[in-house]
């Protein structure tokens, strides 16, 4: 198979530049090890599209994540994922922490991120009345916004393959060797030979820079774990909440995620074991504790679900982009946070490497930015339901009750790519709710197996060996 590029990887960063890599006339392949992408980092983060003021300016993620933060707007109305600016507070308990405001107030408005401004008391506890009442004064940021950055990879990955990129899954690399022509990639499907190789692997991106023989930096991943709360607090906060940052994290935060469920975290723990991504006691005490100090109605008793992502920091903290001494590989490494928000704007740099470094990059006439629209059933008004169920009876049958999802979006979730449970209930939330999966699980199941025509003992939660159920040995006992 001959390219001219070949994405490694296919977390959020490796979708959006996949995506802008379709509009030009290229031949482009995307090869991921797992069964989906955006099954690695880019599905366990915290979802936030920072307002554009919290990295420095001579970093590349300071500038990439205000130039990024300005992209998601588009972005979202092409390909119809969820996201909401619904604006940030970071708060102060101090007088000394009040005057770290002014100056993140002061470096923002230089970086031209707009509408930054500090709030007094009296306007917090109107805006946000179940904040601490030792918070002093909070700076707002309108710009930030909440995504589902699930949704995000895969509305991105279904528009580049329209138009005309191809994904190959469940497809791991494992060697890299360079010819005359350019990259030979090996791994567990055929070899692929291409020009150009970007380096997107997220945490194990300095093992793929190793293996084109230009391993100079440590990835380092950094574990943040986060706990989602029941709906039943759904406005119980409306704006994310940050407390004064770190030298390493954001801190411990209160995000009213887009789909309406607050989520806590995350928090910020080296560690070696790149495929740990356990909650803990510890964890989740450091944030319940962290949390009820800004937020004190919020309690553990309400979480529902947790989980862990793995930051993929690198040496110096910044995000490491450009060629390499190898010629035709690039690397997009160490993108740690806020590489989801900066994931568009990284992706147009990409481009621009690619032409620096002599690809002929001539646009196409025919690309098609937006994907087909998704019905969010439970989010409609009751008659365009009705309506809804009326010409399609799939419409009125409900798989996952604590969402409301339908059989004809489950349906379609599968169709558009999804087949593993996790894929279906990245898609659609079928298995998010109250009772994460107990009631829908099995009917997910059955629908796969029906739309994909493979026996339901084949369905996995996201591949791999990660069977559900398997068929009993002749002889054995239930
Ligand atoms: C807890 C947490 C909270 C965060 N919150 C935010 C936030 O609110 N806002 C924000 O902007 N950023 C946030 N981030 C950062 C953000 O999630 C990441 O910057 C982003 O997801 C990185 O995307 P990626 O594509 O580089 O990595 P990934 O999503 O990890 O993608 C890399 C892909 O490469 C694949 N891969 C690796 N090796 C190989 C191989 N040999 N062959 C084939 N495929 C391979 C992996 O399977 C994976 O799918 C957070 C991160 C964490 C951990």
């Amino acid at each position: 198979m001959n390219y001219d590029v070949t994405i490694i990887g296919g977390g959020v960063i490796g979708c959006a530049i996949a995506r802008e890599l379709a509009r030009y006339r290229l031949g482009v392949i995307l090869l991921e090890k797992e069964c989906e992408v955006g099954f690695g980092t880019s599905k366990s983060n915290s979802g936030i599209i920072h307002a554009g003021h919290h990295s420095a300016t001579d970093t590349l993620k300071g500038r990439l994540e205000w130039a990024g933060n300005q992209k998601w707007d588009s972005l979202c109305a092409a390909l119809g994922f969820g996201f909401e600016r619904i604006g940030e507070l970071t708060v102060a308990f101090t007088p000394e922490e009040r005057a770290t405001l002014e100056r993140l107030l002061t470096s923002g408005r230089a970086k031209g991120v707009s509408g930054l401004e500090i709030w007094e008391p009296a306007r917090l506890r109107r805006e946000e009345p179940n904040l601490s009442h030792d918070i002093i004064a909070a700076l707002h940021a309108p710009t930030a916004g909440v995504v589902n950055p699930y949704e995000a990879c895969f509305t991105l990955i279904e528009s580049a393959r329209a138009n005309g990129v191809h994904v190959a899954v469940d497809y791991r690399v494992e060697v890299l060797s360079r010819g005359e022509d350019g990259w030979t990639v090996k791994g567990t499907g055929p070899d692929v030979a291409s020009r150009f190789v970007v380096n997107a692997a997220g945490i194990f991106a300095d093992k793929v820079a190793a293996m084109a023989g230009v391993g100079t930096f440590r990835i380092h991943p950094r574990k943040g774990e986060e706990y989602l709360l029941d709906k039943r607090l759904r406005g119980f906060v409306k704006r994310i909440i940050f407390p004064l940052p770190t030298a390493t994290s954001k801190g411990i935060l209160v995000i009213p995620t887009f789909d309406g469920t607050l989520m806590v975290g995350p928090t910020a723990h080296e560690t070696e074991d790149r495929s740990d991504i356990t909650t803990t006691l510890p964890g989740s005490d450091e944030v319940f504790e962290s949390v009820r100090r800004v937020v004190p109605g919020i309690s553990e008793r309400d979480c529902i679900a947790e989980f862990a992502g793995l930051r993929a920091a690198a040496e110096g903290e910044d995000f490491i982009i450009g060629p390499t001494a190898a010629k035709g590989f690039i690397n997009v490494a160490g993108i740690q946070s806020p590489g989801l928000t900066a994931a568009p704007a990284i992706a147009e740099m990409v481009a621009e490497i690619l032409a620096d470094e002599g690809m002929d990059m001539v646009a196409r006439d025919d690309f098609v930015p937006a994907v087909p629209p998704h019905v969010r059933f439970a989010t409609l008004p009751l008659d365009e339901q009705v309506r809804l169920a009326g010409d399609d009876p799939r419409y009125g049958r409900i798989v996952c009750r604590c969402e409301h999802i339908s059989e004809r979006e489950t349906v379609d979730a599968i169709h558009r790519g999804a087949h593993t449970l996790d894929g279906i209930k990245f898609r659609t939330r079928a298995g998010m709710g109250r009772c994460q999966g107990g009631f829908c699980s099995w009917r997910c199941m059955e629908l796969l197996a029906r739309e994909r025509g493979v026996p339901i003992t084949e369905i996995t939660k996201r591949g791999g060996g990660s069977w559900v159920i398997r068929r009993r040995e002749d002889g054995e006992k239930p």
